[in-house]
């Protein structure tokens, strides 16, 4: 969908605007504040939502210079925001899927030289043009699901150069897609080298984290806190560097074991937590206190053959939730946000608001992204079509039964 400049949106069977999501942040929500309007016209001039009014009020004055766009009866929701990919990196793992189809662990493939450090051998050897080619086919596949809005991370390089990069990749894949956002977030701390211990890797990789901002700025940085992985006080300095450099802070959270590192995010002012499948009781509740968005991430949980993460508990106690794909070549190989979404729906028994928060303004928040994520005045005129079902109605309720479709 292209960037939108001087337009209107007209046609539309309906319109959801996300309101009543707004006006409750994005927590507590019930299936009644899906709120959609029918036969109105969206306004947009320079990029931005100037008016959400019935068609029948626009006159000709308000439709002067503005270029029609009619929706022929389809419904129309804010753009759909992924705010957790790790969008670069070069090579495949269906080998080891193949593996694990036939009994052998992750952690059996990962003692056998396997797993992440496959990738980050392939994406250290791959050239940056090979690098950009798999990105740009991957954010065509993301366009194609109605996603707008998508975060890229880094952290298969684990070394400056190859982490510098993928940021460039990021950076090359804005100008191919002006009309997408997409935000940066670099992630050396993503896993640990081959022949380096935690201690030496961390204290290296946060001097470099200095000079890759400088090269190729970001808006955020990610850790993943974990049993063999990082630690709360590697967590607390990156935090710190973060404060200084004026980056987000995300935290891949309580993911294969409880170590209460979602709760520590919230604490540290971390804009999003992520994974939590092992999340404590009193963190959800630290959560639920907290502007800290926990972003869950389905289709991983599907790919481990894990548990979901306790999405109904984290909503009941208040937290504000978004949903993500997580793509990435190990552990959730898709792209596909509608399908996340079906997931959190029926598996997760969120309810359709809450689905839809999670993918547009609770996603935004998670990227620090403000005026977006919905069809209001003076937000960003970024917009998704729904499916038309076999009834020939079009509605949000559609993506959700449309099931990997
Ligand atoms: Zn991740």
């Amino acid at each position: 969908m292209k960037k939108l400049r001087n337009e209107i949106w007209t046609g539309f069977s309906r319109v959801y605007t996300g309101k009543n999501i707004v006006k409750k942040r994005g927590r507590c929500l019930s299936y009644s504040d899906l709120d959609d309007i029918e036969n109105v016209s969206v306004i947009v001039r320079e990029g931005k939502i100037k008016a959400v009014l019935p068609t029948a009020k626009v006159g000709a004055s308000l439709r002067k210079g503005l270029k029609k766009i009619d929706g022929q009866g389809a419904a129309l929701m804010p753009g759909l925001i992924d705010s957790h990919t790790h969008l670069v990196f070069a090579g495949d793992r269906a080998g080891e899927f193949g593996q694990r189809c036939a009994g052998v662990t992750y952690a059996e493939i990962a003692q056998q030289g396997g797993g992440i450090l496959t990738t980050v051998n392939a994406t250290r050897l791959a050239s940056q043009k090979m690098l950009l080619d798999l990105a740009v086919q991957r954010v065509k596949r993301a366009q194609s699901f109605g996603v707008t809005t998508l975060e890229c991370k880094t952290g298969y390089g684990l070394d400056f150069e190859t982490e510098l990069k993928c940021l460039r990749v990021v950076d090359q894949v804005r100008k191919i897609f002006p009309e997408m956002t997409f935000v940066k977030t670099a992630m050396p701390h993503h896993a640990i080298p081959q022949g380096v211990s935690r201690e030496t890797y961390f204290t290296e990789s946060l001097q470099f984290l200095s000079r890759l901002h400088k090269e190729s700025p970001f808006e955020a940085v990610d850790i993943f806190v974990d049993q063999c992985y990082f630690t709360h006080q590697d967590l607390k300095k990156l935090a710190a560097w973060a404060k200084r450099a004026r980056v987000l802070l995300k935290v891949h959270a309580d993911e294969l074991v409880c170590t209460g590192s979602a709760g520590l995010g919230a604490k540290l002012g971390a804009v999003s937590v992520d994974h939590l499948l092992k999340i404590s009781d009193p963190d959800i509740r630290q959560l639920a206190k907290s502007n800290t968005i926990a972003t869950l991430l389905p289709g991983t949980a599907l790919f481990l053959r894990e548990p979901f993460a306790p999405a109904r508990a984290l909503l009941d106690a208040g937290a504000r939730v978004a949903l993500a794909t997580d793509f990435n070549p190990g552990s959730c190989y898709s792209l596909n946000l509608p399908f996340m979404m079906h997931l959190g729906a029926l598996h997760m028994r969120m309810n359709p608001a809450e689905v839809f928060a999670a993918v547009t303004i609770n996603a935004a928040a998670a990227l620090g992204q403000k005026n977006r994520g919905a069809i209001l005045p003076g937000f960003i005129a970024d917009f998704t079509a729904l499916p038309v079902g076999d009834s020939g109605q079009a509605s949000f309720e559609q993506v959700l039964y449309h099931m990997a479709w």
